[in-house]
C-alpha cells in the first residue's frame, strides 16, 4: 500500500555500473577518459547545460501493479518495452480491483456504491464466461480500476522524463503515487541522473 493505493513497484534489472557507463559515453566526446571518477557531478553537470543523450544509454526495467487506468496513461509514453498481463488469454476468475483512497475519503455510500458495480461487473463477466463467450469479449465489461500487471523497459532519458510528468500535481493520483517509487528508487540506484527530480 502507497499512499493508500494497493500498488506495487519493483526495480527488476539494471544497466550494471549505470553511472559509469554514462560517464564513460560523456567524456569519449572530448576524449577525457583517464578522468573518469574525478569529478563526482560530471553527469550531473552535463545535463544542466542539456548534454543528455548520454544517459540513454542506460536502462532500468520496473515490474508494476496498478489499475488498467494506470497503465492506459503509461504506455503513452513511447521510448519504452511493455509486457502486459493478457485479458485475452488470462481469465480475469477473481475480482481484482484498484480501489482510490478518494472514493472511500468521500463517503461510506461512495465506497459502497463503487463496490457494488466491481461485485456486478464480475458476476457478468463470470456468467458470460460459463455460456461460453471468450475471455477476450467477456472483458468488455471489467472496469477500468481492474487490476493488472506491467514490466516496463525504459532508459534513463525517459524515466526522468516520465517522474518529471506524472509525478506533477496535474497528473492522477495513481500515476503519481508509481512515478513517485519509481523516482525514489531511481535516487537510490544512480543519484547523479536523478537526485535533482
Ligand atoms: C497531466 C497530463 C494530462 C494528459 N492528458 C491527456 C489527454 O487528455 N489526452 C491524451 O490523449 N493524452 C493526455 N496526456 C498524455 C500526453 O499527451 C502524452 O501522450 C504522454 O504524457 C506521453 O508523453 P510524451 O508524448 O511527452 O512522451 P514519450 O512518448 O514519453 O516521449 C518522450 C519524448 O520523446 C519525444 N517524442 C516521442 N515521440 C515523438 C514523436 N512522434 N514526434 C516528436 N517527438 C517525439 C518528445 O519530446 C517526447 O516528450 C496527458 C499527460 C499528462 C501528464
Amino acid at each position: 500500500m502507497i499512499n493508500g493505493y494497493d500498488v506495487e513497484v519493483k526495480l527488476l534489472a539494471i544497466t550494471p555500473e549505470a553511472e559509469k557507463l554514462i560517464e564513460k559515453a560523456g567524456r569519449l566526446c572530448w576524449d577525457t577518459q583517464d578522468k573518469i571518477g574525478t569529478v563526482p557531478d560530471r553527469i550531473r553537470k552535463w545535463m544542466e547545460v542539456g548534454h543528455e543523450s548520454m544517459i540513454e544509454h542506460a536502462c532500468a526495467t520496473f515490474y508494476i501493479r496498478a489499475s488498467r487506468v494506470l497503465t492506459h496513461e503509461l504506455v503513452r509514453h513511447r521510448m519504452a518495452s511493455y509486457s502486459q498481463r493478457s485479458q485475452r488469454y488470462v481469465k480475469e476468475n477473481e475480482p481484482r480491483y484498484i480501489e482510490p483512497p478518494e472514493i472511500k475519503q468521500r463517503s461510506e455510500s461512495a465506497q459502497e456504491q463503487f463496490e457494488q458495480a466491481m461485485r456486478v461487473c464480475w458476476e457478468v463477466y463470470r456468467d458470460l464466461l460459463a455460456t461460453g463467450v471468450k475471455p477476450e469479449i467477456a472483458r468488455y465489461v471489467l472496469p477500468n480500476a481492474c487490476e493488472t500487471q506491467i514490466i516496463c523497459t525504459w532508459n534513463f532519458r525517459e524515466i526522468r522524463h516520465i517522474i518529471k510528468l506524472r509525478t506533477s500535481k496535474r497528473a492522477l493520483p495513481e500515476i503519481r503515487v508509481v512515478a513517485g517509487e519509481i523516482s525514489r528508487v531511481a535516487k537510490e540506484v544512480a543519484p547523479q541522473v536523478f537526485q535533482d527530480l
